[in-house]
């Protein structure tokens, strides 16, 4: 049997009148730039999540850049994140000469561990960008409250957090994204919630802060043709907000069977002594993007479920902190030893709603087949 890691056409054959339908009301209409179905969106995704101000711009690697932008995380600004995440979480800051400062994870998580984070504040520092990577979201607990005693602003990169919330010591469960200063979505077709194409969102409570996003998306403009800022152009577009709204119907649903797939894979592989899971830490409700697992001779295992036709994906293979183009930031290998160590054990497996059991059980006996050798 072969199982693709990703397989967006499932979805699509399942409910293919519907998005076609979409697509094709968003050609009737002829508004493709800031349509209907952009502002249609932006209102159920404030619903769902309860930010109050949501906009729609052309992916989550703007929406870094965007809001970092707005938050003032540049010009020589030191900004504290993960090194074990994707590039756009740290490039965004870059782009506008802030400087990135990482701080090394936690194992059981894979979360920036919180409990170091304030031996790297100095009187630079303007922000943390923490981020809520593949199936739970950081100690907001910890990170808000280090960011209040020193006046810092937060940036939650939740690009991979749609639908996970965060209770902590709290009151109540709070949508990722909606914690801190400001928070992304990313709606890259692989994600929880994933387009048909690039899109992504900027979401905040703040006034003053949401007015700026709006403005930023069209070149800095306050009305048509009157540029209060130097801004972009980044808008989600018409046809995936049509697309997207259509899967937002069945969202929950969706979140429901990538925990049942997390629940099939841990208990068919629990008593494989090579393989251990992370831990969501904290109380929050966390949501199944990714499946990982933490697995002994990684890479030989990568290949050989490879090989019989089972996909796979490493994330990430190479922490931050040493890539090539962060090399002016003069770190070196050994810096962040959790990220490093993870980074040569995690593998992830084929996770979506509509995988099957049978296909589960594929996944899990090849492993162990590979163990046998
Ligand atoms: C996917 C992702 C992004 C970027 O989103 P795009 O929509 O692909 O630009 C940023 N941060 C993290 C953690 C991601 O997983």
């Amino acid at each position: 049997m072969k199982v693709n890691f990703y397989t967006p056409q499932r979805e699509y054959h399942e409910k293919k009148a519907e998005f076609d339908a979409a697509i094709s009301n968003v050609l009737e209409s002829g508004n493709f730039i800031l349509g209907q179905q952009v502002s249609d969106l932006e209102e159920a995704v404030k619903k769902y999540t309860g930010a109050k101000y949501a906009v729609g711009v052309a992916s989550g690697t703007d929406a870094l850049v965007i809001a970092s932008d707005i938050l003032g995380f540049k010009d020589g600004g030191e900004v504290i994140t993960s090194p074990f995440t994707f590039l756009a979480s740290a490039s965004c800051l870059a782009k506008h000469n802030a400087k990135p400062v990482f701080v090394d994870i936690d194992e059981n998580s894979f979360s920036i561990d919180a409990d170091k984070i304030e031996e790297k504040i100095t009187d630079k520092t303007v922000g943390i960008l923490p981020i809520h990577l593949f199936c739970q979201m950081s100690n907001m607990d910890k990170i808000m409250s280090i960011a209040k005693k020193h006046d810092l602003k937060v940036l939650e990169d939740a690009a991979e957090a749609f639908g996970m919330r965060w209770k902590g010591n709290g009151s109540s469960y709070k949508h990722s994204g909606t914690v801190g200063d400001m928070g992304i979505f990313s709606f890259f077709p692989t994600k929880t919630l994933g387009s048909y194409g690039d899109a992504g969102m900027i979401v905040t409570n703040d006034d003053e802060l949401g007015k700026l996003a709006k403005m930023f998306r069209v070149h800095g403009a306050s009305k048509k043709y009157h540029y209060d800022y130097i801004g972009y152009n980044s808008r989600l577009d018409s046809i995936q907000a049509a697309i997207l709204l259509v899967k937002l119907k069945y969202i929950d649903n969706a979140i429901q069977k990538r925990a049942q797939v997390a629940k099939w894979y841990e208990e068919r592989l629990s008593d494989c002594e090579y393989v251990r899971f992370p831990k969501i830490e904290g109380d929050q409700k966390g949501v199944y993007y990714v499946f990982n697992i933490l697995a002994k001779n990684r890479d030989e295992l990568a290949a050989y479920l490879k090989e019989n036709g089972i996909g796979n994906s490493i994330y990430y293979p190479i922490p931050l902190h040493l890539q090539k183009c962060f090399d002016y930031l003069g770190y070196k290998e050994g810096d962040f030893p959790v990220a490093e160590k993870l980074s040569k054990e995690v593998i992830a497996l084929p996770i979506y709603p509509e995988i099957t059991e049978d296909e589960v059980d594929c996944v899990a006996n090849t492993i162990k087949a590979f163990y046998r050798k």
